[in-house]
């Protein structure tokens, strides 16, 4: 009797497309692809993506579980206690690094900030120049990626969702 159910009933939307999603873990500092937005970690830390590239952590266990594997890219930064970091590229146009002008905006700003504005008062003071589509995504996985990497020894440190400020 009952028809074989057709797509009509419950349809989930289901998106033939792939869309991968780079991204850093924010547990171990792999570079990841996420396929559609989510996925686990080698680590086994849970991904995801919003807003572009920026990768967050699922905090449940048991969510991270049923992620599908995410693709590793690069394995996580070796830091050698001690060593003295490289010096960011050096740029002869009197720019800084993204990181190098957060950094100033930063610790000029005296308070947390989120990337777009980090970005835009970098911008507006000219510490910096970009042709990327996604100028705060960027700066925010820089940011995010120096953490990770250098712990304590990072400029930078977490404030508020989304926020970030200097190490004092
Ligand atoms: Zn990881």
């Amino acid at each position: 009797m009952a028809k074989k159910q057709g797509q009509k009933n419950g349809v989930k939307k289901v998106s033939k497309k792939t869309e991968k999603v780079r991204g850093i873990c924010r547990a171990c500092g792999r570079v990841v692809e996420l396929p559609n937005h989510k996925g686990r970690c080698e680590c086994g830390q849970g991904l995801i993506a919003r807003g572009g590239r920026v990768v967050r952590i699922k905090e449940t266990p048991h969510g991270c579980l049923e992620m599908d594997a995410a693709t590793t890219i690069s394995e996580p930064p070796v830091v050698v206690p001690g060593e003295p970091e490289k010096r960011s590229r050096k740029r002869t146009d009197g720019k800084l690094s993204g990181l190098d002008a957060a950094a100033q905006v930063l610790a000029d700003a005296g308070e947390p900030l989120d990337a777009k504005t980090t970005v835009e008062r970098m911008l507006a003071k000219g510490l910096w120049e970009t042709a990327g589509k996604t100028p705060p995504a960027t700066i925010y996985a820089a940011i995010i990626r120096e953490i990770a990497k250098k712990g304590d020894a990072s400029r930078f440190r977490k404030a508020e969702r989304g926020k970030f400020t200097v190490a004092k």
